[in-house]
């Protein structure tokens, strides 16, 4: 049982092993996230999770480098931005050389949000993210992208995108909002029964997370002798998902990685499953369209 939790691995469509837990780095702070990525990599994470639209893929690859880890030994997930949707090879070289590596091993189309870049607030009006993952579906080929898969996808569009006939690689991954207040069972099923693997972001519940006030949370890290956040990230594990804790401390790095040697009871997960009170991080109010339709969808 000693590593069960950091050295587990799900195995994705394509047969790739992507680590259970990884680094977040979506609003680390510029001079942050170089040590960041650095301490994690030292602390044993062999999974950072980054985005062309977090401006700090260039810090990123160079906190890979500073901790002497080599690059074969991580799991490395970048993101395709919303206004580069129709310039998908441009997109991915960008990251590729602010990251500093020849590949990465997943490339998630970030929002299923084609942007104008001339105009955030328009949709590009002869676009749409269908086309984009006929543009994505090119790149293992090119050997820059070992895994491709979705982010930000509710059931609706996840059943467009696969039932269209252009759709020829199912997605690897779908990363999606997943803590205790926006557990989204519908969603992760959906998820599973096309054999897409799940990763859960903001599964602390992010920055002033509402979460570490649940009295039923606090009570049940008490109990085990856990922090809030251990708890909430044995609990995606044991749920299934893989998850991205973002933290730019290296005493919380630590911590969130301490988590070895223990479980949650079925009954312990059934409570966290449980909780009523709902939140969610990230909408789609800021997108040009709508891209949730309700729970799951
Ligand atoms: P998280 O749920 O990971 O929470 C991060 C916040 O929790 C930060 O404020 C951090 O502060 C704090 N924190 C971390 N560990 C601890 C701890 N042990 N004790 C107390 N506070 C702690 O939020 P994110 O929204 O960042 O999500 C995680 C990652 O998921 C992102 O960084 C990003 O990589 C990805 N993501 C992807 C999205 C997508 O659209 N695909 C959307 C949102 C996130 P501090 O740094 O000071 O420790």
């Amino acid at each position: 049982m000693s590593n069960q939790h950091t050295q587990k691995t799900y195995t994705l469509n394509t047969g790739a092993k992507i680590p259970a837990i990884g680094l977040g780095t979506w609003q680390s702070k510029p001079n942050e996230v170089r040590e960041a990525v650095k301490n994690a990599l030292l602390a044993g994470y062999r999974h950072i999770d980054t985005a062309l639209a977090y401006g700090n893929e260039a810090e990123v690859g160079a906190g890979i480098k500073d901790s002497g880890v080599p690059r074969d030994q991580i799991w490395l997930t970048t993101k395709l931005d919303n206004t580069w949707h129709h310039r998908v090879t441009d997109g991915i070289n960008s990251s590729l050389k602010d990251l500093d590596t020849d590949y990465v091993d997943l490339y998630l189309m970030h929002w299923p949000s084609s942007t104008d870049p001339e105009d955030k607030s328009k949709h590009l009006p002869d676009w749409d993210f269908i086309k984009t993952w006929q543009e994505m579906q090119k790149l293992p080929a090119t050997g820059k992208v070992r895994n491709i898969g979705v982010s930000n996808f509710g059931i609706k569009n996840l059943e467009k995108l696969l039932n269209d006939p252009s759709c020829k690689i199912v997605p690897a991954v779908n990363q999606i909002e997943l803590h205790p207040n926006n557990p989204s069972p519908k969603l992760v099923a959906y998820n599973t029964s096309k054999g897409i693997h799940s990763t859960g972001y903001s599964c602390l519940g992010s920055t002033n997370s509402p979460l570490y006030k649940d009295p039923t949370l606090l009570k049940l890290a008490e109990k085990k002798g856990k922090t809030p956040q251990q708890v909430l990230l044995v609990w995606g594990i044991q749920k299934g998902w893989s998850v991205i804790p973002k933290s730019v401390s290296k005493a919380r790095i630590e911590g969130n990685f301490d988590i070895n040697g223990w479980e949650l009871t079925a009954d312990e997960v059934n409570q966290l499953d449980n909780l009523k009170d709902r939140f969610k991080v990230c909408g789609d109010s800021w997108l040009p369209i709508k891209v949730f339709f309700g729970d799951d969808e």
